[in-house]
């Protein structure tokens, strides 16, 4: 399913330094979701995605997705202090920074183009139809509600509110991936606006994306499996599916997702124990192979040494 290359695209590069970029020119994009603050990992993620739109003369974007109104309220400010570590390590980005919460009229536009049906399952009800979860905990929809007749929804209306769900028609695609080639996998009927009334995550990426010229994106690779549901949306909605580059997560030394409780990992913590930004900078630039633990470096001077095929592929293992 997944091939592995190596293979040198350096024929493609635009030439970076010096090349203008207006609004023709292609973007790549960070999209935090502002529910907590920025660690190491992200501000890792942050700066490659910033580094390769550079390099690649891109014009570099930043978008907050803050769509889960909940989640949001329960994590205030968390948005400025994400902004304000992004501008403290020295990334800045292009024009307006763009909110989804902002946005959804668009997104409700991009579903009336779509042939969606109404699902009533349950977590539970999926759970116990699906085949086993992929991976990284995703069940794919088994297709229960497709079928049901007006008289069946209208039933149970009553008593569940219904979630949309795009009907793929058992569609296979297949995306390119940067460091991870050939990226292929079915596309289930996923969910594109929830029964709480939000517009699902895997939509909102996709309209937004087309919509702001995306075509370089750049993100963890826990979301490298809603590649191909993510591309085969974009070609539904008319957009050119983007060049994907998901970076390895960062680890513990025990090897697992680093969190919060793995102590000083957001710039805050760090600052808190005498590290400023610009040391931070440096270590994660070391970290990608392009500068000294504790050298005096800039994203630019990091952009100088850039060299994407270059890359370490492997996760980053943070020790603090
Ligand atoms: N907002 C998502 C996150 O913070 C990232 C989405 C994306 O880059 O496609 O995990």
């Amino acid at each position: 399913m997944r091939r592995f290359f190596q293979a040198g695209r350096a024929g493609e590069e635009r030439s970076t330094r010096g090349a203008q970029m207006t609004d023709a020119a292609g973007a790549g994009r960070f999209a935090p979701s502002p529910t907590s603050d920025l660690h190491v990992g992200n501000l890792r993620t942050a700066l490659v995605a910033w580094l390769l739109a550079r390099h690649t003369g891109r014009r570099f974007l930043v978008r907050v997705e803050d769509l889960d109104a909940a989640r949001v309220a329960a994590a205030p400010d968390v948005e400025a202090r994400q902004l304000a570590d992004l501008a403290a390590i020295g990334l800045g980005w292009d024009g307006e920074i763009v909110r989804q919460s902002e946005r959804l009229d668009r997104y409700a536009a991009a579903i009336a183009r779509l042939e969606t049906y109404e699902c009533f399952c349950t977590r539970r009800e999926i759970a116990e139809a699906a085949s086993a979860p992929h991976e990284d905990g995703y069940r794919p929809y088994p297709g229960t509600c497709r079928a049901l007749t007006e008289a069946e929804r209208a039933e149970r209306r009553r008593t569940r509110p219904p979630a949309l769900r795009v009907n793929a028609h058992g569609a296979w695609m297949s995306v390119h991936d940067r460091w991870a080639g050939t990226v292929s996998g079915p596309v289930d009927d996923f969910v594109v606006r929830r029964n709480d009334g939000a517009y699902a995550y895997n939509l909102a990426v996709v309209v937004d994306d087309v919509a702001q010229g995306v075509d370089q994106v750049v993100r963890g690779d826990d979301l490298l499996s809603s590649s191909p549901r993510q591309g085969w949306l974009t070609e539904r909605l008319g957009g050119r599916v983007p060049e994907y580059a998901h970076v390895p997560l960062v680890v513990n030394a025990e090897g697992r997702r680093l969190a919060k409780r793995d102590g000083a990992v957001s710039l805050a913590d760090l600052a808190a124990r005498g590290r400023p930004a610009g040391a931070v900078l440096a270590t994660l630039g070391h970290s990608l192979g392009l500068c000294e633990p504790g050298e005096h470096v800039t994203p630019e001077t990091l952009l100088d040494r850039f060299d994407p095929d270059a890359l370490p592929r492997g996760p980053w293992v943070y020790g603090g």
